[in-house]
C-alpha cells in the first residue's frame, strides 16, 4: 500500500520572503535585541530563550501595530496560493510548522489555511511586555530547546502510514529534514543538506514544488 503524502511547510523565509521576527525586531525593538540575535546565531543561547527575551523587550501595547506592520511587509513567495489549491484538490494534508508567533502568523495565513493546521508559538499580551508561550516544545528525543520543535511534530505522525515531506529554508528546518522522506529546500537549508548529504530538491517558487510532486506520482 502506498503511503499517504503529508506536507510540513515552514513559514518565515519559506512562505513569506523574509524572516518576520527579525523584521519586527529591527523595526520595533531597542538595540539590546541585536545581542540576543547574535547569541542565537552563534548557538550560545537557544532559539526559545532568544525569542522569549527579544519579545520581552516589546511593550504589549504594540500588538496591533506589529500585526499591521507584518501584513505590510509580509510578501508571500510566488505560487503559494496555487500550492494551497493543489494540496486541497489532491487531498494532501498540509501543516504549517513555524517558529513564528500566532498573533502575526494567523492573520497572514487566515485566507489560505485553517488555524488547526498551523503549529506555531503562542503569545500573551496581558503583562507589560509580550510573553511568548510554547505549546509545541521538544519531546524526549530532542534536546535543542527549539521553541516550536519541528522534529517532535513530525514524530506525532505515524511513519508507517505517512510519506513526510518537509519544505523549508533554514537551520530550524534541519532536524525535521533529517527525518523526512522528501525535502524541498532553499537558501541555508540547501547548504546544510549538502553538508550532511541529505537528499533534497531545491526550489524558489511553490509552483516548482507542485511540478515536482506531480512528477513523482503525487498528483
Ligand atoms: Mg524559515
Ligand atoms: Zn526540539
Amino acid at each position: 500500500m502506498n503511503k499517504q503524502p503529508i506536507i510540513f511547510c515552514d513559514f518565515d523565509g519559506t512562505i513569506t520572503k523574509s524572516d518576520n521576527i527579525l523584521s519586527i525586531m529591527k523595526h520595533f525593538a531597542p538595540p539590546e535585541w541585536e545581542a540576543l540575535k547574535d547569541g542565537v546565531i552563534s548557538q550560545n543561547i537557544s532559539v526559545k530563550e532568544g525569542v522569549s527575551k527579544m519579545f520581552s523587550l516589546l511593550p504589549s501595547t504594540l500588538k496591533e501595530d506589529i500585526i499591521q506592520y507584518v501584513k505590510e511587509i509580509g510578501v508571500l513567495r510566488s505560487g503559494f496560493a496555487e500550492f494551497i489549491t493543489y494540496t486541497k484538490e489532491q487531498n494532501i494534508p498540509l501543516y504549517i510548522v513555524s517558529g513564528g508567533i500566532d498573533f502575526f502568523v494567523y492573520p497572514i495565513l487566515d485566507s489560505y489555511i485553517d488555524r488547526d493546521h498551523i503549529y506555531c508559538n503562542a503569545s500573551d499580551f496581558s503583562g507589560e511586555t509580550i510573553n511568548i508561550i510554547w505549546p509545541h516544545s521538544c519531546d524526549k528525543d530532542c534536546s535543542n530547546d527549539c521553541g516550536c520543535c519541528k522534529p517532535s511534530i513530525l514524530r506525532k505522525f505515524d511513519s508507517e502510514h505517512y510519506e513526510k515531506i518537509v519544505i523549508g529554508d533554514s537551520i530550524t528546518d534541519l532536524q525535521a529534514a533529517k527525518i523526512a522522506d522528501r525535502v524541498y529546500a532553499r537558501d541555508f537549508l540547501i547548504q546544510k543538506c549538502e553538508e550532511l548529504q541529505i537528499p533534497y530538491t531545491p526550489f524558489e517558487r511553490f509552483t516548482e514544488i507542485i511540478q515536482d510532486l506531480k512528477g513523482v506520482g503525487i498528483k
